[in-house]
């Protein structure tokens, strides 16, 4: 990824800029929820390991279904499935959460299903999602099970309703998932806002209400593009409670 599209100069990141795109599933009493879809969809990854590329892009080589069935999980089985936003790299196995419920902000529904020509977005990837039930939020957070641990929280500006994942963990204690509020450290550490952005002062906005809310909670952020978060974390089938 060139860091220019970030409102960063090369020097300032200082090292080749790449992502990972994480999916979590996250296991509650009442039932689950999976908090993105991943960028490649499983129909288009080889079940020989190696590894496959698009738009010369977004590489994968392992199949999300395998990894929850790994875990005990069929698709059918996850009662909820919500996205931080609606970019190709966060919906491509959308439509195999189709029979869960979908928990997505109305402004982000209506940027999904509308005329307007958006980039970096991939319809095919979520289209079954319409048919789905469906919680749909008006700017607004939301507790997915009702006792606090798990909300959804609005987070716009990225894409017109983005949103953020916060969780209260037993023993590792107040967690937000950041989505793309940011991408990389620098973004954060510096004051820059991705040049995509479809609204760069809601995001700044957005941004200013996160680091309070950051601060009063003491929650951990996991940036979930940013490889060298990523490479220190426990992954599937390990797990953080
Ligand atoms: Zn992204």
């Amino acid at each position: 990824m060139d860091p220019k599209l970030f409102g960063l100069k090369p020097e300032e990141v200082g090292r080749e800029v790449t992502f990972v795109t994480p999916c979590y599933l996250i296991v509650h009493p009442r039932g689950t929820l999976i908090w993105e879809a991943g960028q490649v969809p499983d129909q288009d990854i080889p079940d020989d390991g190696t590894e496959v590329v698009e738009q010369g892009l977004l590489k994968a080589k392992r199949r999300l279904a395998p990894q929850l069935a790994a875990l005990g999980y069929q698709p059918k089985d996850i009662t909820f499935v919500a996205m931080s936003h609606y970019h190709a790299d966060h919906t491509a196995n959308a439509n195999m959460f189709a029979g869960s419920t979908w928990i997505v902000q109305q402004a982000e529904y209506d940027a999904m299903f509308g005329d307007g020509k958006l980039s970096i977005r991939s319809p095919d990837t979520y289209v079954e999602l319409k048919g789905a039930k469906r919680i749909t939020l008006s700017n607004e957070d939301h507790d997915v099970f009702g006792d606090g641990t798990v909300i959804i929280k609005t987070a716009p500006g990225h894409t017109p309703g983005h949103q953020m994942l916060f969780l209260k963990l037993t023993r590792f204690g107040p967690l937000l998932l950041s989505g793309d509020l940011y991408h990389l450290p620098e973004e954060r550490t510096l004051d820059r806002v991705p040049t995509f952005d479809f609204d760069a002062a809601m995001t700044r906005q957005t941004r200013v209400k996160t680091e309070k809310f950051l601060q009063q909670t003491g929650a951990t952020m996991w940036i979930q593009h940013d490889p060298p978060t990523y490479a220190r974390l426990k992954k599937s089938p390990q797990y953080y409670d």
